[in-house]
């Protein structure tokens, strides 16, 4: 599988960036994390997980993706802001 995107390692920054997540009105970076950050398109979704008991539990989250992703829910955020 081939990366279509340019990365500049550096700066965490997608160099052919036009169209990414990180440019997404949807997207939140969290914390300090550098290239990812959180789609917040649309409500949390359920996810399994491991109990503090080892057994099976489930928590809500909003999806993490990759700054340099995109998909077809992208909307270019108005004014562009540097959240990467
Ligand atoms: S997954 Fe789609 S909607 Fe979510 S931040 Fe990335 S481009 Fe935007």
């Amino acid at each position: 599988m081939t990366d279509d995107t340019t990365t500049d390692t550096t700066h965490g920054q997608s160099l052919a960036g036009l169209f990414t997540c990180s440019e997404c009105d949807h997207y939140e970076r969290v914390g300090d994390e550098v290239g990812q950050g959180e789609c917040r398109r649309y409500p949390p979704k359920v996810f399994p997980a491991q109990s503090p008991q080892g057994g099976l539990a489930f928590v809500s989250a909003w999806p993490r993706v990759r700054h340099d992703n995109r998909c077809g829910e992208f909307e270019q955020e108005d004014p562009p802001a540097d959240r990467h």
